[in-house]
């Protein structure tokens, strides 16, 4: 176990300790902390140093089967609890996790690299808010009386699927987990969550704490590969919805394995999210926005990333310097430090990746790459997944730099000067998650909203996921919506027609 008492508040440290040392190579199946049946077990790492910080378990078919057996067994009664009781309980864990949520962002931050200031607090903090909405929403899984006859009663009623499979991916696991289990279960289902295996602590532990108040089997947590843990769960016949975030490939996937037993798919897959810059817009709002919307201080990695940045010819040089200062100015560093801006990236591979494509950036003709800002130099962050926000300039439309999800800290900035062109741009990509338009002028705002086909649109702002706002995206970015009353109703439960002959 490394030491990182040197790099943390030492008040929380212990905690923090006891918390990893607790989860070593455990899932967490019917209320209870178990090895895996063939004790298998993977490493953790920290990404900023490199270090293992310990194992996490790798499931089986045998870890899957349990796991959906405590689910199955405790669905009946979960159903049948009253719908505002399960709403009580859930609001009550989302205080139990507030009252933890120290601990569990720091333990983010180490095992995902993402800097506790800028990104791990506020993810326990929204995955917080996204538990606590959906409590109260528990009195709204209402149907409907319908005008069928008079003499004959007619309505729907909403019920649970059963067992809900969530899968998550690494990038932002708490608040993608709560977008799925707080409905999941608020609406009577009982839950399996397979963690992402290259960052499984905070996730684990969340759950813990909120499965600590439920029935013993209403969530469960388990952790492995993608094929032993991940594809056995979608394949497991008790396994009624599953609900996934992460890749394309892995997405389409999944959607094959659920076609096979006809069971619904929610589906939050990848995103090359333009944004669109018209000659009026406020270029100091505009840089904070593009800031903001790359998630430059996550690393870029953020299925959102507004990647494709399209800026008027007459703004485009201005804007690339202005945004060269400011990203320049965010301070890489250790992810524990209260002074870092941005951590590091997931994995050795997931660095390779993106230095890839910057080394392709750097071989267009025409293209010009720049890398901004300070890598660190501390000793022990010699080893660490650091890169620089990098802003790529000059490269062809057709480009893999601007049509792929890099998934790492790379803009293309392009210029434009014919709105159609610049909308036909924007929307010629397999994925369609989200875009924003920047104009102070309304009819230029309102029109290209109107054109731009993505599933979430922003006008002069670059909000990440809000927990009231329906939130998926169009084309090869997913199916389904996640966030919001109607994620609850329309994903997460069956409409049942009932009609009554009152003669
Ligand atoms: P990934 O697809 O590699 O893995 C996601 C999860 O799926 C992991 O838990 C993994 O173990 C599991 N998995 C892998 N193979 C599987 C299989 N055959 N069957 C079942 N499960 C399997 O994604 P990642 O690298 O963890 O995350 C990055 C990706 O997630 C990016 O493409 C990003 O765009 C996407 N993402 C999308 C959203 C969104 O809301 N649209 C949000 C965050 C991340």
């Amino acid at each position: 176990m490394i030491n990182i008492a040197t790099r943390i508040n030492p008040a929380i440290a212990p905690a923090v300790s006891e918390v990893i040392s607790q989860l070593q190579a455990r899932h967490l199946i019917g209320n209870t902390l178990v090895p895996s049946v063939g004790g298998a077990t993977l490493d953790v790492i920290d990404p900023a140093t490199g270090q293992v910080i310990g194992k996490a378990p790798a499931a089986s078919g045998d870890d899957v089967a349990r796991a959906v057996e405590a689910a199955s067994a405790a669905f009946p009664g979960w159903a049948a609890t009253p719908a505002r009781q399960r709403g009580k309980l859930i609001a009550a864990a989302a205080s139990a996790i507030a009252e933890r949520s120290d601990v569990i962002a720091t333990v983010l931050a180490l095992e995902t690299g993402k800097a506790i200031r800028t990104e791990c607090r506020g993810e326990v903090a929204t995955a917080i808010d996204i538990t606590t909405m959906y409590a109260g929403l528990a009195s709204e899984l209402k149907g409907e009386t319908l005008p069928f006859d008079p003499q004959i009663l007619t309505y729907t009623s909403r019920e649970p699927l059963g067992v809900v499979a969530a899968i998550l991916p690494w990038n932002v696991p708490l608040v993608l987990m709560m977008l799925k289990i707080a409905p999941a279960l608020v609406a009577g289902n009982t839950v399996v969550v397979k963690a992402s295996e290259e960052a499984p602590y905070a996730t684990i532990e969340m759950a813990r704490l909120m499965a600590r108040l439920l029935p013993d089997g209403v969530l469960n947590v388990i952790c492995g590969t993608g094929r032993d843990c991940g594809a056995a769960l979608v394949e497991h016949p008790a396994v009624a919805k599953v609900t996934f975030t992460g890749s394309q490939a892995v997405g389409e996937l999944i959607y094959q394995m659920a076609a096979k037993k006809i069971i619904p798919v929610s589906l939050e897959l990848g995103g090359k999210s333009p944004m669109i810059v018209y000659p009026d817009a406020d270029m100091a709002r505009v840089v904070a926005g593009a800031i903001a919307g790359m998630r430059f201080t996550r690393q870029g990695q953020s299925c959102t990333a507004a990647s494709r940045i399209y800026v008027h010819t007459t703004l485009i040089d201005a804007f690339v310097a202005a945004l060269r200062e400011a990203v320049s100015k965010l301070k890489i560093g250790d992810p524990l430090d209260e002074a870092t801006d941005i951590g590091t990236v997931i994995s050795p591979r997931q660095k390779a990746k993106v230095e890839s494509y910057i080394d392709l950036g750097a071989r267009t003709a025409g293209a010009k790459v720049d890398r901004c800002g300070e890598l660190p130099g501390a000793a022990h962050l010699k080893d660490g997944l650091f890169l620089q926000p990098t802003i790529i300039t000059g490269v062809p439309e057709d480009s893999p730099l601007m049509r792929e999800e890099i998934f790492g800290p790379v803009v293309c900035v392009q210029p434009w000067d014919d709105e159609d062109d610049v909308i036909a741009r924007a929307n010629d990509s397999d994925f369609g998650l989200a875009a924003t338009v920047w104009t102070n002028d309304l009819r230029s705002a309102l029109r290209t909203v109107q054109r731009l086909d993505a599933g979430y649109v922003q006008v002069n702002q670059n909000l990440t996921i809000q927990p009231n706002l329906s939130y998926g995206g169009f084309r090869k970015s997913g199916l389904g919506k996640e966030a919001s009353l109607e994620a609850m109703l329309e994903h997460f439960t069956k409409k049942k027609t009932v009609v009554i002959d009152m003669r």
